[in-house]
């Protein structure tokens, strides 16, 4: 099934979402994966998380290629719960969302980070990543928090972001 992705103005993208007891979320967990990866994939996404389809649950699925080669594979990565263990180093690059489709704003993010989280069968993991996937997990744990890749930009790109906004909304359904 293909959820429709929650566009910016919709006051659950704002929620800190709450901790997830992963026995509670088990039984759906399977479908729950299946249906967010597919939408993911319908939309062109790097990453979804569990609010962008409307759901409270401290979730996100990000796919990622598996290497650099060009028709990679894709990987999928599940965070449950996660937290920042470290965050590395500064780069500038240009970011979008499925929830402000059009929109792309360079804002600064860690080259390297490391979480810890649960995976998809509930085993405590931790994951050190860089470039795309360093990025994708800083974006969706975003998410989970309630912020949104545009808190980021600078305060003299805010007046731009916002006029930009307005033009793109009639578009987004
Ligand atoms: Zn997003």
């Amino acid at each position: 099934m293909i959820y429709k992705v929650v566009k910016y103005g919709d006051p659950i993208l704002r929620r800190k979402l709450k901790p997830t007891d992963f026995e509670v979320l088990k039984p759906i967990l399977p479908q729950l994966l299946k249906d967010m990866e597919e939408t993911c994939l319908a939309v062109h996404g790097v990453g979804l998380a569990a609010n962008q389809i409307g759901l409270d649950y401290r979730l996100a699925l990000i796919l990622i290629p598996e290497s650099d080669k060009k028709d990679a594979p894709l990987k999928r990565v599940v965070i449950i719960n996660p937290e920042f263990v470290d965050k590395q180093g500064e780069i500038i690059e240009e970011e979008g969302c499925l929830s402000l489709p059009g929109l792309w704003v360079e804002i600064p993010r860690a080259t390297d980070v490391t979480i810890t989280c649960l995976n998809e069968k509930g085993e405590a993991v931790k994951i050190r990543a860089r470039g795309l996937l360093a990025k994708a997990i800083q974006h969706e744990m975003d998410h989970l928090e309630g912020h949104l890749f545009i808190d980021h930009a600078t305060p003299a790109m805010k007046p731009g972001i916002k006029k930009e906004i307005k033009k793109l909304r009639p578009k987004w359904d």
